[in-house]
């Protein structure tokens, strides 16, 4: 088990945060509750995944089976901090101060009074039990038993969902404990915490997201909450290959603020050499419609265009598609290797 330092988790914010409380404001706890988020401890936070529910209702399957062989109805997605992000990305789904009109510190997690891994993982288990119990073959048509008992038993967590990962005391130990109950585990970071990421326990596949392809549209579309978020983001990305872990970037492509500059995010993407590169449409969901426009959200075809720009000129392959949830997957390699269940 690698830990990492508690001091490495304090971001230093633009603004003063002195007088906000790190709790979860009781008004963001009943927004999230509404929007079918089951919270776990201070600030944990699970929520079914629709592809769940059409895997085991109609055998559909989400681009991340597709594409790295993780099965949709087995996949669990979750955050240890639902609150907390060091980024007010205006594509996010998450629900942000200026969403319930309540403030509080988005940077800041104190390891005490913060759940323990096993806390959470036993809580995410607890709430994907719950939400399978719509879906018992005896009261829902078109689930099959064998599916049904499948899901009951996940073999992968996805920590993504909303909120900054790294930003968690306890990360590495959270991708141990996951580990360690025989699952695998993606998690997806902004990539402002490269300290965080030199130090603990490697996910099966890490994801960085690069949304955007300069400094300038950063700070306008991702509005970071700390000093030298770009730069850390930079070092993040120059991290990736010495990680020794599969490593993905998501490129989260909003229409007229950030699809444009392939050069640079081609630029970018050398940078790391990640594995594989994800290039995905924003999709107008959740919070983020409040800040955005339907109409910032790029058709499949840009996406696919984009891509092929892309590949072009990183050299790598366009490996698969998903139409669906518009998203295309570049490759390093030719052959890719599906994720191996522990
Ligand atoms: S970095 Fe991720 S969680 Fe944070 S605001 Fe941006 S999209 Fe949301």
């Amino acid at each position: 088990m690698r830990e990492h330092c508690q001091s490495l988790i304090r971001p230093e914010p633009v603004g003063s945060t002195v007088d906000l409380t790190e709790d979860m404001p009781e008004k963001l706890r009943e927004r999230l509750s509404k929007q079918g988020y089951h919270l776990i401890g201070e600030r944990g936070a699970y929520k079914a995944c629709q592809w769940q529910k059409k895997a085991l209702t109609h055998g559909d399957f989400c681009y991340k089976q597709r594409f790295y062989g993780i099965q949709s109805h087995r996949c669990l997605q979750m955050t240890p901090v639902v609150d907390k992000c060091t980024q007010n990305c205006q594509f996010c789904w998450r629900v942000t101060p200026e969403d319930v009109g309540v403030a509080w510190d988005q940077l800041h997690v104190s390891r005490s009074p913060s759940s323990t891994p096993s806390e959470l993982l036993d809580g995410v288990l607890m709430a994907n039990l719950r939400t399978l119990g719509g879906f018992n073959p005896e009261i829902a048509p078109g689930v099959t038993q064998e599916m049904y008992e499948e899901a009951r038993q996940p073999r992968h967590v996805a920590v993504s969902l909303a909120g900054e990962p790294t930003l968690y005391p306890q990360i590495g130990e959270l991708i141990d404990e996951i580990h360690s109950r025989g699952m695998t585990s993606f998690l997806v970071t902004n990539g402002t915490n490269p300290d965080v990421l030199k130090s603990m326990t490697m996910p099966t596949q890490l994801y960085i997201t690069l949304a955007a392809p300069d400094e300038d549209t950063h700070r306008t579309l991702c509005r970071p909450g700390i000093r030298n978020a770009w730069k850390q983001t930079l070092d993040s990305q120059e991290l990736l290959g010495s990680l020794g872990t599969r490593t993905v970037n998501r490129l989260t492509m909003v229409s007229k603020r950030n699809m444009h500059s392939p050069r640079s995010y081609a630029k970018l993407i050398l940078r790391g050499e990640p594995d594989f590169v994800e290039i995905k449409a924003y999709m107008h969901l959740g919070s983020s419609r409040r800040r955005l426009a339907s109409n910032n959200s790029p058709s499949h075809r840009e996406i696919r265009a984009f891509s092929r720009d892309l590949s072009a000129l990183t050299g790598y392959y366009v490996a698969d598609e998903q139409v669906e949830s518009r998203v295309v997957l570049l490759s390093r390699r030719k052959h890719i290797n599906k994720v191996q269940h522990a």
